[in-house]
């Protein structure tokens, strides 16, 4: 077969045809059965669940006059469909040649596309051609706009969100916190003696560190909380909904959880350990996400400063709440 590809899948253009009359769908189907795979439905009620069911049709052209549902219903249900692949197909609409009513109708409903019937087959198969091609394309352009974003957002290496992306949610949680008088709390996470890893045990392996704290801390935080590798070996979590105590203790088990981890690559194995500086929207009185940063980062400092392997909660430098 002309269409086939050679993994056997059909690619023709699928088109659903809507239409009751069996004169009309005859010579429809005669002419058009050669350059598409053709879906044909009684009325509108029965196109609707063949779409519904159908995840590959990828244009509809429907009669207007039919029992059940007409073609006018069936235009409307699909334009209000939440399903995007729906609500976006294109659909072409036949209508009598003196019926102008119908036609600006079907326009106000959102057809792509008319056509008058007796249908001249030339015509329908040019304009099937430009539908098909022109939402292929634009969904293609939608998913690359959707994996630019995605890649803009995130930091390679780890796959974590990355500096960018996480300045933007903190900035958001922070006009919503202020809003709903939520909470909001943020830990500010640094390897601690980093370079000593690099320099003794290669790069490439500091690399495998990096990719093992990110795994360790996406594995240990709620679905909504946001982990983000910030810096070179920084990485920061924002955890919404969670006040002081909360964030404590959930920095803590982190703290743990990374010095007892033994990370094995394939000529070390490797243990390191973290210092978290934290802080809390409503504990501090801060108005930004940049102050909450700037409290946490402060703290951070403290923690290093200390000896760290250790969390510090507060500006005394305190590992935990009196
Ligand atoms: P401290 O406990 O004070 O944080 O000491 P440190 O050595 O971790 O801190 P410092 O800021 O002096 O060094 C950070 C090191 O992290 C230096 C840099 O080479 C390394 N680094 C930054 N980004 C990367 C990366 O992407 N991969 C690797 N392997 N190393 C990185
Ligand atoms: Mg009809
Ligand atoms: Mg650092
Ligand atoms: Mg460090």
């Amino acid at each position: 077969m002309v269409h086939s590809d050679p993994t056997g899948a059909d690619s023709r253009p699928r088109i659903l045809l809507a239409e009751d009359s069996q004169t009309s769908k005859a010579m429809l189907s005669k002419n058009l059965s050669e350059s598409y795979q053709l879906i044909e439905a009684k009325d509108g009620e029965e196109a609707w669940q063949i779409l519904a069911a159908d995840e590959h049709i990828d244009v509809v052209i429907t009669d207007v006059n039919m029992p059940r549902m007409t073609g006018q219903q069936l235009l409307v249900k699909i334009r209000k469909s939440p399903i995007a692949r729906i609500a976006s197909i294109p659909v072409i609409v036949m209508t009598a040649a003196n019926d102008s009513v119908d036609k600006n109708l079907a326009f106000l409903n959102g057809a792509n596309d008319f056509l008058t019937k007796p249908v001249d087959v030339m015509e329908l198969q040019a304009r099937v051609n430009v539908h098909y091609k022109l939402s292929r394309t634009i969904r293609e352009l939608e998913e690359s706009r959707r994996a630019l974003v995605e890649q803009a957002s995130t930091d390679p290496l780890t796959r974590l969100r990355n500096r960018r992306s996480f300045y933007e949610q903190g900035t958001q949680q922070v006009a919503a916190v202020k809003r709903y008088m939520g909470e909001l709390s943020v830990l500010l996470i640094d390897i601690d003696h980093f370079k000593q890893v690099n320099d003794k045990f290669g790069h490439q392996a500091g690399d495998e560190v990096l990719v093992k704290v990110a795994s360790l801390l996406g594995g240990i935080v709620r679905n909504g909380d946001v982990v983000a590798r910030i810096g070179g070996e920084e990485f920061a979590v924002l955890l919404p909904e969670t006040n002081r105590l909360g964030a404590a203790v959930l920095a803590e088990r982190i703290r743990i959880r990374v010095e007892k981890a033994e990370i094995v690559t394939a000529d070390a194995r490797i243990r390191v350990t973290i210092s978290i500086g934290m802080a809390s929207f409503s504990a501090e009185s801060v108005d930004t996400f940049d102050e909450l940063l700037a409290v946490s980062d402060r703290r951070l400092y403290l923690a290093k400063n200390q000896g760290r392997n250790r969390i510090c909660v507060n500006d005394e430098g305190k590992s935990r709440f009196a």
